[in-house]
């Protein structure tokens, strides 16, 4: 799950990333779900720290990093939200992509890491 912050309708920040376990009921392989109750937590929790639950991330293990059919079926309950794909290969290399979720398409996305203070993570502005 990606917590972090909205600016506006182009543009967001992703500040925190927190992973969540897969509690699909299919193949593990090819889709995901997370448990309502965890994505409720974990929203809560940004809350409290004036962030929001901004996007979702997952990875296509051997696999591209565009959305499946699957991903787009699955995500038209959470239009509006950023999500990140990261296609890892068998030698480990990993190519990422994002994507603004719309009911029911994805559209791409920038992501630029920007410069973080000493002792500060490094902000994902995606645009
Ligand atoms: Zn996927």
């Amino acid at each position: 799950m990606l917590g972090g912050r909205i600016h506006g309708v182009a543009s967001a920040s992703v500040l925190e990333v927190r992973p969540a376990a897969n509690r699909t009921a299919h193949d593990g392989h090819s889709r995901f779900a997370i448990d309502p109750a965890e994505v409720a937590r974990c929203e809560g929790e940004l809350l409290l720290r004036g962030l929001d639950l901004i996007g979702f991330f997952h990875s296509h293990p051997g696999g591209s990093p565009y959305p499946s059919t699957y991903d787009v079926h699955d995500a038209s309950a959470w239009p509006g939200y950023i999500h990140c794909i990261a296609a890892v290969d068998a030698a480990g290399r990993t190519q990422t992509r994002w994507y603004r979720v719309e009911a029911r398409s994805w559209a791409e996305a920038q992501c630029e890491v920007e410069k973080a203070a000493i002792g500060e993570s490094p902000a994902c502005r995606i645009s």
